[in-house]
């Protein structure tokens, strides 16, 4: 069996994303959502510069099985690479793998600055990633966590990142998921309450990870970097990214990527990916009629 059609019949459609040609899209932003999106789009449209700042799993790309295969959904490394390539767009992916992979399965070149592993490392457009490298006592207490994943036969589950290890159970029943999550979080809660390392949970999995940096650090950060009134926005869809979405409704934009809405922070529940595309294509839009009329004509076609 040739790859391609290992992937295809792991993860469908997702994989093709490499394609270069956009998809059609079936789907357009709702009215609700069009009225959030169009006064935001005129403060884009208005400044020398805005703010993407997006998550990768689950928002730019579909789950899969394989997490080493998970690839953009068709026509987001288009867009993407268009939008980088628009000097008035600063993009930060901001997710929880390691930046590197990231970057690999993105596909994008250059490829935009990432922040990895929940914010705790950052990698900038085409240099190392740089991360805070855990102290030897956390190091030991991960590799305590190690042997009792071994132990309770679990290691089959896990991810080893750069100062963390987490467990996924995405892909497993309900029940047979119920009870590994509670079986990780009774035996890791005492080693990390005892060492102070973090516990965090995931949509579909746990990590525990020697810093305990969000991507609300991660966005404030960046945040930081720009000049005040810098129109943002934040893409997500995972519980880790409440804490980005609390982040930036105090500057811009806050947007739930997901194809069923759940109670959240974010102040819009777009699916992907046709209502992504379309959002990312307006953004795209908007920077370009900067570019075209400077920011007095847009103030005065705006009205
Ligand atoms: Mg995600």
């Amino acid at each position: 069996m040739t790859r391609r059609k290992t992937l295809r019949k792991n993860c469908g459609r997702a994989f093709r994303s490499h394609d270069s040609k956009p998809q059609r899209r079936e789907e357009t932003l709702k009215p609700q959502a069009q009225s959030t999106v169009e006064p935001f789009l005129r403060t884009v449209a208005d400044a020398s510069r805005s703010l993407l700042l997006l998550d990768y799993d689950g928002t730019l790309a579909p789950f899969c099985k394989q997490r080493d295969q998970a690839f953009p959904y068709p026509g987001v490394t288009s867009v993407l690479q268009r939008i980088i390539q628009n000097s008035h767009i600063r993009v930060v992916i901001i997710s929880g793998r390691d930046a590197e992979d990231t970057v690999r399965l993105l596909g994008i070149q250059p490829p935009p600055e990432v922040w990895g592993l929940h914010g705790s490392q950052r990698m900038k457009p085409g240099g190392p990633a740089d991360i805070v490298r855990p102290d030897p006592a956390a190091l030991e207490t991960l590799a305590v966590a190690d042997h009792w994943l071994r132990y309770q036969q679990l290691r089959h589950l896990a991810e080893f990142k750069p100062g963390s290890i987490a467990v996924h159970w995405r892909d497993l029943d309900e029940w047979e998921a119920d009870q590994i999550r509670g079986r990780i979080l009774l035996g890791w809660m005492h080693i990390a309450q005892d060492t102070g390392l973090d516990l965090l949970e995931f949509d579909g999995g746990v990590e525990i990870r020697a810093s305990a940096t969000d991507k609300g650090d991660a966005v404030r950060a960046i945040v930081n970097e720009m000049a005040p009134d810098t129109p943002v926005a934040y893409l997500g869809d995972d519980s880790t990214d409440e804490r980005a979405f609390q982040a930036v409704n105090r500057h811009g934009l806050s947007v739930l990527v997901r194809p069923q809405w759940r109670r959240t922070a974010a102040q819009l529940w777009i699916k992907p990916p046709g209502e992504l595309l379309e959002f990312l294509e307006q953004w795209l839009g908007a920077s370009e009629k900067h570019d075209l009329l400077g920011s007095k004509g847009v103030a005065a076609v705006n009205g």
